[in-house]
């Protein structure tokens, strides 16, 4: 029987990350940057609807260069959504910054505006990160407003949201700057790898040159600033630009997933969702559960799918509750630790069939009965 997975990698049907994998080999742009790379980039930034992109090996490595780039230094306070991965939080670390984590708002995996405020109330912060959550879109213009006007940057994490779209615009385009992750779990991925998005043309070649070891324009190696190795390859550009192709295809079946979940489990009252809002198309990358429930707890669910192959989550434990950051300050803290607490992550994978879906349902009802 096939392991059914949260999500994996799923190349497309046509072969098109092939080709453009063949042309990098034909070619013997196999060192990173090439035709690929470029290219990669023009078209997520030309889909998305942004001015400039920089390709860079991780996500991670994209939010690192955007803390560099709003200028994010040592002792600065950096505030940031507690529920979300680590991956957010870790590059202000890097910087030697301070996080402060901000609770979600009830109804919503993502930042509570009412939050933010508070936190603006308690510090003067360098950048805010907003993140995305499970592809749905955060209170994006709100936060945007209060970030503007208290004229701090703000960086969108939108590695779980690529194709999500609120009011006519993309997620990871609202903010100064916007990060997207290619990693293997991701609704497209390129093995591993990121993107770094923003209108800032200057901003851009900045994180392009620390990207590329900070080498000063020289033929002999001129150094004047740290730099990093954080470019994409140009073989794995091949494989997002193939990706790129199918996003929409990708978007269609994450949705029609969650839209079979959320009628498979109508009849259970405890069984609760968060959807997208008025004027949002999210990517729905992963459908979660909340649990309402004193007798079926995340854990025996959990337990249940994996006696039948099946994978499934937690909520991601929320920042503040971590041990490697328990000397930050946390804005609230209720509403996260409850998503923790109750919800579950189920198998969203854009490779699994209705009938794989069916079977995770049953298991699940059947915990009812
Ligand atoms: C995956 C992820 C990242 C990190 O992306 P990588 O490409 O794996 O470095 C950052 N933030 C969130 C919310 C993610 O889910």
């Amino acid at each position: 029987m096939n392991r059914i997975f949260l999500a994996s990698p799923h190349m497309s049907q046509q072969g098109y990350e092939q080709e453009y994998v063949q042309e990098a080999f034909d070619t013997n742009w196999i060192a990173p940057l090439g035709k690929n790379v470029n290219s990669f980039e023009d078209e997520l930034a030309h889909m998305v609807g942004i001015q400039h992109a920089a390709a860079l090996s991780s996500g991670t490595a994209a939010i690192h260069l955007a803390l560099k780039a709003v200028g994010v230094e040592k002792d600065d306070i950096v505030f940031v959504q507690s529920l979300t991965f680590s991956a957010t939080v870790n590059p202000i670390i890097y910087q030697h910054a301070k996080p402060v984590f901000i609770d979600s708002a009830p109804g919503d995996w993502n930042m509570d505006p009412e939050k933010l405020r508070e936190a603006f109330k308690k510090y003067k912060p360098k950048a805010v990160i907003v993140v995305h959550l499970y592809g749905l879109s955060a209170r994006i213009d709100e936060i945007k407003a209060i970030c503007e006007e208290h004229n701090v940057p703000l960086i969108e994490d939108a590695a779980e949201s690529l194709g999500t779209i609120y009011k006519d615009q993309w997620t990871g385009t609202y903010g100064d700057y916007g990060i997207y992750s290619f990693n293997g779990n991701k609704i497209i991925t390129t093995s591993g790898g990121g993107m770094l998005v923003s209108d800032n043309k200057e901003g851009i070649d900045k994180a392009r040159f620390w990207a590329t070891q900070a080498r000063e324009q020289a033929v002999h190696y001129q150094h004047e600033d740290i730099g990093y190795n954080y470019r994409l390859s140009n073989v794995l550009a091949g494989i997002g630009r193939g990706q790129l192709k199918v996003l929409e295809d990708r978007v269609e079946k994450k949705r029609e997933i969650f839209n079979r979940y959320v009628e498979g489990f109508k009849d259970i009252e405890e069984i609760t969702f968060i959807k997208e809002r008025d004027n949002e198309r999210a990517n729905y990358w992963l459908s979660a559960i909340i649990l309402e429930s004193d007798k079926v707890t995340p854990v025996i669910i959990m337990d249940a799918l994996s006696k039948e192959n099946i994978e499934s989550r937690p909520i991601w434990k929320p920042m503040h509750m971590q041990p490697v950051f328990e000397q930050y300050d946390a804005i609230g803290g209720e509403v996260s630790e409850a998503y923790f607490e109750k919800g579950l992550c189920l198998p969203s994978d854009t490779k699994m069939t209705d009938e794989e879906q069916d079977k995770v349902i049953e298991i699940i009802k059947a915990l009812w009965s």
